[in-house]
């Protein structure tokens, strides 16, 4: 699967000259909700992500995702594996599951994000969930930014990886991106173009 082309075609890959809510500047954007926007997308990341699950016979009772970037992919990869589906929402800050999700006793549950950058929500969701008594048994995502260790792939977690490192944690690939200070940049040393926040014309 070319996770790239899939990502570019929908809008979901952006290429051009981008000012990051840190401060640095990129040649790649990533709008992860656009890459499931389309149903029958989502159906087929999360089969191929569920594929992989599958062969690597871990069993699981449920799929839990954090609010609200990875509702659409946990949900769609709950149904491509036949479990199960509930999300975990900040309330005053804090990952909680409410509106009557109820998480039973050793209940082995994945975690999803459309995204995975350092897992930091990931990993909130996971202490929720076994604050109820489950068992985060893996993670997974659609994408992986490069900081965490894909299932099965050599690379190594980077530092900043919140991820367990004893838990399985699957995704369709890698996005890494190189990012500049705005004085070691590029494209600003080109001065073609001038940074922009995506979002910040409407998109
Ligand atoms: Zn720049």
């Amino acid at each position: 699967m070319d996770l790239e082309k899939i990502y570019k075609d929908c809008g979901a890959l952006l290429e051009g000259h981008f000012l990051l809510s840190s401060g640095n500047h990129s040649k790649f954007y990533l709008q992860s909700a656009k890459v499931l926007e389309e149903p029958k997308r989502a159906e087929l990341l999360a089969k191929e992500l569920a594929k992989k699950i599958k062969e690597s016979g871990l069993e699981i009772d449920s799929v839990c995702s954090p609010a609200l970037g990875g509702v659409l992919a946990g949900y769609e990869l709950a149904r491509a594996i036949g479990v199960r589906f509930f999300f975990a929402e900040r309330v005053d800050g804090v990952m909680t599951i409410r509106r009557g999700f109820e998480v039973k006793k050793g209940e082995k549950v994945l975690v999803c994000e459309d995204i995975i950058t350092t897992g930091g929500s990931a990993l909130e969701a996971s202490e929720a969930i076994k604050n109820l008594g489950g068992e985060v048994v893996a993670f997974a995502a659609l994408a992986n930014r490069g900081f965490c260790s894909i299932f099965g792939s050599n690379k190594e977690a980077k530092k900043e990886c919140k991820l367990p490192k004893d838990l399985p944690f699957f995704a369709l690939g890698d996005f890494e991106f190189d990012i500049y200070s705005p004085s070691e940049c590029p494209m600003c040393k080109e001065g073609k173009t001038k940074a922009y926040k995506p979002g910040s014309r409407g998109n």
